[in-house]
Formats: C-alpha cells, sequence, structure tokens
C-alpha cells in the first residue's frame, strides 16, 4: 500500500515537471516567434560608392575605405528597385516622429508602403559624384525622390580652399539638400571614437558637430532639421556616451549588423543598422529591405 502511494506520488511528480517544461519551451518559442515576426525596418549603413568602372572618379584612397566602399553598380541596382517599389525612403526626423517615439500617427498618405533607410557615413565625395546621378536619373525615370541621410563629420570636410577628390565639401552637401535628396545629420566632429575620449573631447565632438553642420546648412535649413541625429563612429558608444548624447541629439544609431524591431525599441539612443560593404551582395540587401513591415495602420504597434 506504502508502496503504492509512494509510486503514484513520484508519477504525479514526473507529470507536473513534464508539464511545467512543455510550457516554458512552449512560452520560449512563442517569444521567439513574436520577435521574429514583430514589425521591422532595415537601416542600412553605406560609406563610400566605387564606380568599378570608373575608380578615378572620386578617389578613395585608404585600404579601409576602399575595402567599405561599395559598388555603385550594385547600389544603383538597389536603389532602382527600391524605387520602382515605391518604398518610403525615411529622413532620420520620420524616423523618429513615426517609429522610435511613435509621437505622430503615421499618415494616410504612407499607407501601402514599407518604409527602409539609407544611410552614408564619413562624409565621402562619392556620395555626390557616384550617387547623385543616379538618384537624378531615378526620379526623371519614376518621378520619385529617394532621400539619403548622411552622417557626416564636419571635421572632414573639404574645405572651399581645399578641394578634395575624396571628402565632401559644405557646397556638396548644399547642393544635394537643395536638390530633396540628402537628410544632414552628424556623424561626430572627427570621427573619435566616442568612448575612449576626456568628457570635454566628447562635448566638443557632439556640439561642435552640430553646430558646424548647421551653420553650413545656413539659410537652407532649419537648425532643427540638421545635425538633431548621430551616429557612433564606428557604432561605439556606452551608456555616458549616450546620456551625453542626449543632452544634444534626439537619437543615436549604432552600426551593428542588426535590422531594427521598432516596437520593441526601448532606448532611442541604441538604434539598429545594417552593415553593407562588399561582402553583402546586393540581391541579400534587397531581401532584407523586402522583409520590411508594409504600413496598414498609422499606428503599428499599439496593436
Ligand atoms: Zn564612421
Amino acid at each position: 500500500m506504502r508502496l503504492e502511494r509512494k509510486h503514484q506520488k513520484k508519477r504525479r511528480l514526473s507529470l507536473t515537471v513534464a508539464i511545467v517544461s512543455f510550457v516554458g519551451s512552449f512560452l520560449t518559442l512563442m517569444l521567439l516567434f513574436t520577435y521574429w515576426v514583430t514589425p521591422r525596418i532595415s537601416i542600412i549603413g553605406f560609406h563610400g560608392v566605387v564606380d568599378l568602372t570608373n575608380p578615378s572618379l572620386g578617389a578613395i584612397l585608404n585600404p579601409t575605405a576602399q575595402r567599405m566602399a561599395y559598388p555603385m553598380q550594385d547600389l544603383e541596382k538597389l536603389l532602382e528597385y527600391l524605387v520602382r517599389s515605391n518604398y518610403w525612403f525615411l529622413s532620420a526626423q520620420e524616423m523618429q516622429d513615426f517609429f522610435v517615439e511613435k509621437s505622430q500617427p503615421i499618415p494616410a498618405k504612407h499607407k501601402g508602403q514599407k518604409p527602409i533607410m539609407v544611410t552614408f557615413d564619413d562624409s565621402y565625395k562619392t556620395v555626390y559624384t557616384n550617387v547623385i546621378p543616379i538618384l537624378e536619373r531615378l526620379e526623371r525615370q519614376y518621378d520619385r525622390k529617394a532621400k539619403m541621410v548622411l552622417f557626416i563629420n564636419p571635421g572632414t570636410l573639404a574645405k572651399p580652399d581645399r578641394p578634395s577628390t575624396t571628402y565632401l565639401s559644405c557646397k556638396d552637401l548644399r547642393s544635394g539638400y537643395e536638390k530633396g535628396y540628402y537628410d544632414i545629420q552628424s556623424h561626430g566632429q572627427n570621427h573619435k571614437n566616442l568612448t575612449k575620449i576626456s568628457d570635454s573631447e566628447l562635448l566638443e565632438e557632439l556640439i561642435q558637430a552640430q553646430t558646424q553642420l548647421r551653420s553650413c546648412m545656413a539659410g537652407l535649413a532649419p537648425d532643427e532639421a540638421i545635425a538633431a541625429h548621430l551616429a557612433y563612429p564606428y557604432g561605439d558608444m556606452n551608456d555616458h556616451v549616450a546620456e551625453t548624447a542626449s543632452k544634444y541629439y534626439h537619437s543615436g544609431y549604432l552600426y551593428n549588423s542588426k535590422v531594427m524591431r521598432f516596437c520593441w525599441l526601448k532606448d532611442h539612443y541604441r538604434i539598429d543598422r545594417l552593415t553593407a560593404n562588399r561582402d553583402k551582395p546586393v540581391d541579400r540587401l534587397i531581401q532584407m529591405a523586402d522583409r520590411a513591415m508594409e504600413i496598414k495602420s498609422d499606428r503599428p504597434c499599439s496593436k
């Protein structure tokens, strides 16, 4: 009798363990599934753009920059796909209002579109010489403008008395902005790793970049439209950098090869961004862009 009770107790215990582990695994799978299907936006991070048929046009000198540069012909294929498919090219402020802070409902005109954000870091001249002609050709052909977000280091911009084939000038920025293709944001003053400098240097990197970019764009754009968002050089940051940046910038972008799942975004200063260099085939970038959510409601995270 006693032995029978002991067996029953053992059976009940193992049944409870089995149920608990089943429920646990089920919940974990559900969580993973929810994370996987949660709405996403691809924020693609480019640097220079090299024309494989004419590499001397906008020469890119150092080997790291060479490796980071994306082939112009592939970029054109990507942009043409996105423009033809009527993607919504987000500016940094649109990203902020509708997907980061979510402070505003998405305007009805964007229903049915998929959002995308195309960014270029490090102020390379080729973003003017090799990208603007593509954008102009696409606008003529499809009657749509594609907006590029430029994260600029004013410290490396070419000076009026020192023209450069490597770096953009303020004149280039103004011209691209006037044509409606550029959104000008900050990448720090001199591309220093913000986690490895003193507090006073950190302030200088953040403030000077903003002041100089705004003065470059004076008369063309309101101050708040320029350098209001930051991409950390090397994608490197920590809590202290984020906290200091939050005094001058509305948001901060990483460079971590992750896709942005905006409904799960808790920290406006840790926005995921995809890396794009020569190792990433254009078809892969198209595939990643395609996984973005199609806008169906004005508040996609509220359900
Ligand atoms: Zn950079």
